[in-house]
């Protein structure tokens, strides 16, 4: 039987997750397609989790505004969508006069974009920002509006936020057709007035099925390790050397977790999620000439990201040929930051386009619930959970700190896979990655979803984790 919708979103990433939210302020029936198990199982899963100041992309490409417009609009977010995000800084930074000619390059392209406060640090000021620097680094190009943020975490408030407001999520359902008006899935049809294509690395093939050959989208990898909490103490800003013509450069990146990460390399051609050693040393080596005092016994993880690229090196945002089908393509890096404004971006497309009535719902909900961490709560805050809900007092991962209050939450907030809940709590995520606690987290999930633990899988069909219920088939 077929479904009938308003618009149909495919891909449940930033791009589609935040163009779901924005949407669902209006008296829309909505639906967000995932082929995965769940929500932010895509590009958005493995990215250096920044909230880009703007000054990097030159005005006139579509990225550049967006850029500005997206990180302005996170300010808005964090707190209606209990975002984990700071706004931390960013330095580009420049070694001698010939660097610091450009970067009065990218202070004037800020400044014409917009970017807010703007200006280039010396001397003790720079050293007072960032100690660590090497001595031979000069000058920087500094913006404070620039932050970090967790990627991941952010999809799925946006999709909760979007289910709030009546968007339905389909997970496990990948789109095999398209046509006018119509999107076919493993699992069902849908029939629709709006299509919009947010597919990341297949939004080229999705087009395709929809009979447009107007763009490709060319794979460009990126590999990014992870360094222990105790180099926190070295870096306090997101540090940019001067980017190539295809990256930002490799970065070295305070998260919100309290770890560093470095990164990422731009391997074009290339649409893997493999480390390698070759790779990690290059990184480590550039990343040396920045904060010299990051050694290599400080690493703890790695992983790498595949960037959508697109024909033209900007996003693809828009109407096209087929009534009804628009194309939010090409979304590299920015878009992590991009996101809120494309999604603002879809909405005025929509409105221009005049055929579908968008009338402002009055009860639309902007607010998600609180997502309380036993990580970050005082002593008084922690007694205070565990009076009120005694699974704040038992932690069930001791690296990262997480309880087994914020497992049940992220399975009753739609996590159904090991996966899913190592990106919703970062419980796996630490030292032992997941050593200890696999075990106990599966079978809280069990308990929750009601299923055998044999049932349970890493991240959806064909990733099966125990053969058999060990507790209950001794
Ligand atoms: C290494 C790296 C570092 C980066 N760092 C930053 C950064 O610091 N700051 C920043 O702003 N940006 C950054 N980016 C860019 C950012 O991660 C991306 O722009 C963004 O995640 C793209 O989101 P998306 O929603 O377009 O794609 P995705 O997250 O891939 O979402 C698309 C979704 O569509 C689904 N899908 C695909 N085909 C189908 C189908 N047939 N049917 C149904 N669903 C389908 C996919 O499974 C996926 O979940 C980085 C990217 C990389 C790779």
């Amino acid at each position: 039987m077929k479904k009938l919708y308003d618009i149909v979103i495919i891909g449940a990433g930033i791009a589609g997750s935040a163009i779901a939210r924005e949407l669902s302020r209006y008296d829309l029936k909505i639906a967000l397609l995932e082929k995965e198990a769940d929500a932010a199982f895509g590009v958005s899963k493995a990215n250096s989790g920044i909230v880009h100041a703007g000054f990097h992309s030159a005005p006139g490409m579509v990225k550049s505004r967006l850029c500005v417009r997206g990180n302005y609009l996170y300010g808005e977010l964090k707190d209606e969508l209990d975002l984990p995000f700071e706004r931390k800084g960013e330095l580009m930074i420049a070694r001698g006069a010939e660097d610091e000619e450009k970067l009065e390059f990218f202070l004037k392209q800020g400044n014409q974009l917009g970017v807010p406060d703007l200006k280039i640090v010396r001397g003790e000021e720079l050293r007072r920002l960032e100690p660590q620097l090497s001595d031979e680094i000069t000058a920087a190009l500094y913006a404070p509006s620039a932050g970090v943020i967790n990627p991941y975490e952010t999809v799925y408030r946006f999709v909760q936020n979007a289910m709030q407001n009546g968007v339905e999520f389909f997970p496990d359902s990948e789109v095999v057709a398209v046509a006018e008006g119509i999107v076919e899935t493993t699992e069902q049809t849908f029939e629709t007035k709006y299509i919009i294509n947010a597919a990341g690395l297949n939004a080229a093939k999705i087009a395709e099925m929809a009979g447009l050959h107007t763009f490709d989208i060319k794979p460009r990898k990126g590999q990014e390790y992870l360094l222990d909490r105790k180099a926190s103490a070295l870096v306090n800003h997101v540090i940019f050397p001067l980017p190539s013509k295809t990256s930002k450069g490799i970065l070295v990146i305070p998260t919100l977790d309290g770890t560093v990460m470095i990164g990422p390399s731009a391997e074009d051609g290339r649409d893997d999620d493999t480390t390698t050693n070759d790779v990690f040393d290059a990184i480590l080596a550039s990343t040396r000439t920045i904060i010299p005092s990051i050694t290599p016994k400080l690493l703890i993880s790695a992983f790498a990201g595949v960037r959508p690229v697109a024909t033209g090196d900007d996003f693809i945002i828009g109407p096209t040929g087929v009534k009804g089908f628009i194309n939010v393509a090409g979304i590299q890096s920015p878009g992590l930051t991009a996101a809120p404004a494309i999604a603002e971006a879809v909405v005025a497309i929509l409105k221009k386009n005049g055929d579908l009535l968008l009338n402002k719902k009055s009860d639309f909900i902007a607010y998600v619930p609180r997502h309380p961490k036993a990580r970050t709560m005082g002593k008084e805050d922690l007694s205070r959970s565990v009076a009120l809900d005694p699974h704040f007092g038992k932690l069930v991962c001791r690296c990262e700190h997480v309880s087994e209050a914020e497992i049940r939450q992220a399975v009753r907030e739609g996590a159904s896979t090991l996966d899913g809940i190592k990106l919703r709590t970062r419980a796996g995520m630490g030292r032992c990655q997941g050593g200890f606690c696999t075990y106990r987290i599966l079978e809280i999930m069990a308990e929750e979803l009601g299923v055998p633990m044999t049932e349970l899988t890493k991240k959806g069909a064909n990733s099966a984790l125990l053969a058999k219920d060990l507790k209950n088939d001794r």
